[in-house]
Parts: C-alpha cells; sequence; structure tokens
C-alpha cells in the first residue's frame, strides 16, 4: 500500500545538532558553552515587561508587531517597511531562500559556517552551494564570487562566521560586492555584530543603504540575550523586506517575544555594557590559549574556535570532565562560547592541559 511520501530531497536534509545541557555532577556546577548563549538572564525591566504580556497569551499576538517594528525603525533610523521580523534570525534565512529560490535555485556560503545554512537551502528545494574557509577560519571571497552561476540566488556571508570566529571587514566586503551581479541577493548574516572589535567593520546599515541587493539579518538571541524568545529581524530594501513578510510564518513573534525585544532596544546601553564585558573575556581568553601555544583564529563573535580534527571528541569530552559543555563538530573541531568567568577560567585550563 503506498504511503504519503515527503519530497525527496526532505531525507538529505541535515540534522540541526543543539548545544547539549551541561552533564550534572554532584558538588560541581557545570556551564553551557554550547550554543553561543549570552551568560547573563534578561534585565530585571525586561522580565517585568515580559510579565506584563502574560496575562493576555490567550490572545494572539499582534500579527504586524507594530510596535516591535517602530522600536526597530527609530533605533537604527531605518523606515519600517525595510524591517521584517521573525522568530529568530534562523526564521529570516528560511524566508529568504523560500522567497528568492525556486527548486534546484543555488545558494552560495562559506563551509564550514551556521550549520542552518544547508538545512534552510535543502527545505526550500534550493541547491546548497559550499565554499571552504580559508585555513584561518576566514570567508574565501574571491572563491565565494567565482562560484556564482546563472542559478545562484543568494549568497550568504556570516559575519563574524560561526564557527570559525573571524569577521569580513568592510574594504572586503565592498570588493565582493563588486564583483556580485546586481540580481544576487547577498545576505550579510551579522548575528553577532555587535561583538565585533576591529579595525574596519562593516558597517551593514550603510551597506544595505547603497545597495539594492543587500539584506542584514540580525538578532535578539546574542547581544541581547534572548535566545529563548526567539526574535531576529531584517533590515532590506523595501521590496526584498515586503517579500520576507509575505511569507513569514503568521503570528511567528509572540506577544511576550515582542515585549522582551521591545524592553531591550529601550536599555541597550546597559545591555552593550555587558556585551563589553563579554568582549573583554573573549580577549583574555583568547590570549591565554594563544599563551599555551593554542592558535585559535581570530575571534570577533562571542565564542572561540578550536581546530581539532581527529581529537575533537577527546578535547569535548575533557571539556565536560571539567564541568564545561562546548559544541563539537566531531572531526574538525569544537566551538566555545565565552561565558561566566568561571567557565572561561576552566576552558583555558582544559586546553592548556589538553596534549594535542
Ligand atoms: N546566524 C548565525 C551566524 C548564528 O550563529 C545563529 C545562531 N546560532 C543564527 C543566525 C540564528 O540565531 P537566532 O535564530 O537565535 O536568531
Amino acid at each position: 500500500m503506498s504511503t504519503p511520501q515527503p519530497r525527496a530531497n526532505v531525507a538529505e536534509i541535515p540534522p540541526y545538532v543543539a548545544g547539549k545541557p551541561p552533564t550534572v555532577r554532584p558538588g560541581m556546577t557545570s556551564y553551557k558553552l554550547s550554543s553561543n548563549e549570552n551568560p547573563y538572564p534578561p534585565l530585571p525591566g525586561v522580565i517585568e515587561a515580559v510579565q506584563a504580556g502574560v496575562g493576555a497569551m490567550n490572545r494572539y499576538p499582534d500579527m504586524g508587531s507594530a510596535a516591535l517594528y517602530a522600536a526597530l525603525a527609530e533605533t537604527f533610523d531605518v523606515p519600517a517597511g525595510h524591517l521584517s521580523v521573525a522568530t529568530g534570525s534562523v526564521g529570516l534565512i528560511y524566508q529568504l531562500v523560500q522567497a528568492f529560490c525556486d527548486p534546484g535555485d543555488e545558494v552560495v556560503f562559506a563551509w564550514r559556517s551556521f550549520e542552518a545554512y544547508p538545512i534552510a537551502v535543502t527545505a526550500a528545494a534550493a541547491t546548497a552551494v559550499k565554499v571552504p574557509v580559508l585555513a584561518d577560519g576566514r570567508h574565501d571571497l574571491d572563491a565565494m564570487a567565482a562560484a556564482i552561476t546563472d542559478r545562484t540566488k543568494v549568497v550568504l556571508v556570516c559575519t563574524p562566521n560561526n564557527p570559525t570566529g573571524p569577521a569580513v571587514s568592510q574594504s572586503e566586503l565592498d570588493a565582493f560586492l563588486a564583483r556580485v551581479p546586481s540580481h544576487v541577493l547577498v545576505v550579510v548574516d551579522e548575528a553577532y555584530v555587535e561583538f565585533v572589535r576591529m579595525t574596519d567593520p562593516v558597517d551593514g546599515i550603510a551597506t544595505y543603504r547603497s545597495h539594492q541587493n543587500v539584506v542584514l539579518t540580525r538578532t535578539f538571541s546574542k547581544a541581547y540575550g534572548l535566545a529563548g524568545f526567539r526574535v531576529g529581524y531584517a533590515v532590506a530594501p523595501a521590496p526584498i523586506a515586503a517579500a520576507l513578510r509575505a511569507v513569514s510564518l503568521p503570528f511567528g513573534v509572540s506577544t511576550v517575544a515582542q515585549a522582551a525585544a521591545i524592553a531591550s532596544l529601550e536599555r541597550r546601553a546597559e545591555l552593550f555594557e555587558r556585551v563589553d564585558s563579554l568582549v573583554a573575556e573573549r580577549t583574555r581568553v583568547v590570549e591565554a590559549l594563544r599563551g599555551v601555544g593554542w592558535d585559535v583564529p581570530e575571534a570577533q563573535g562571542n565564542f572561540v574556535w578550536f581546530e581539532l580534527g581527529d581529537r575533537t571528541l577527546d578535547f569535548a569530552a575533557a571539556a565536560d570532565e571539567a564541568g564545561i559543555v562546548v559544541r563539537p563538530f566531531a572531526g574538525e573541531g569544537c566551538r566555545v562560547s565565552i561565558g561566566e568567568t568561571e567557565a572561561n577560567d576552566r576552558l583555558v585550563a582544559v586546553a592548556a592541559a589538553f596534549t594535542r
């Protein structure tokens, strides 16, 4: 008897491996450094705003998220019509591919990069074109430009790159954009933009203003510490933003998520002080790791990358023993989030003691 069959390439969708929670060990505090989360809980004012919305959870949220659009428009000085909010910025990646790709169209991105890219691309029946990152974890923008064909509809530029860490500079991005045909959409995934400290950083807003084919995706999950609420936003020229809103999941951003995001935008100064301390911790950790002989790539996000090859799972096990859970990519390396000071100290100690 025949049964309903999903589209053939659904079986090819790679699994998303979520960061493991820490192993519970008696008498030992364990830390989760496996999902690039923010170790700080939401600010009290954010929790109050959320609590005020809970009583109305028998109702659907404002589907148009009008107050959130207004707050984003004011914060970033862009028209509300140039924005699209979604269920996390991963929701935006899905919407971008869905709105711009016919089956078989190509989406070019660096690899290894954010693991949701091949999932979203394959889920939309589009074709993933993976361009290996350079030895130092940077995007190979020359090779990415060369990979563009007549079938390419979208290019994803992940900066800083998850999981390897380096960011693209504005001059590198400008040179790349000059090589991309104007009908190809360039998505600049800025999930970690608030953590970037480099010379010549990308000015995403200026870049989208001067290009008809550039869209920025950003998130409340990292710098704003709201990963559990699932809110992301795109900034794009009006027709692109409209296409994203057209394919969006109805009511995809809950009432409490909207409230949390708005209250966090109002408290950006305080939240960005926390980002500064995480960046200071990142600097401390990277210097300590280099001091004990690790050649870690430049870290511009809230995480550090260890290239470990076939020792990857051994390193993850050693970290687990020390009460920190990291994110292993078997055969490649481990990505470790910058977390609480104690957690970061343990990471440095594990790395110092690990014989490669
Ligand atoms: N882009 C990148 C590069 C990421 O690392 C992540 C989260 N790990 C996301 C997008 C998605 O984040 P969210 O859906 O929580 O906004």
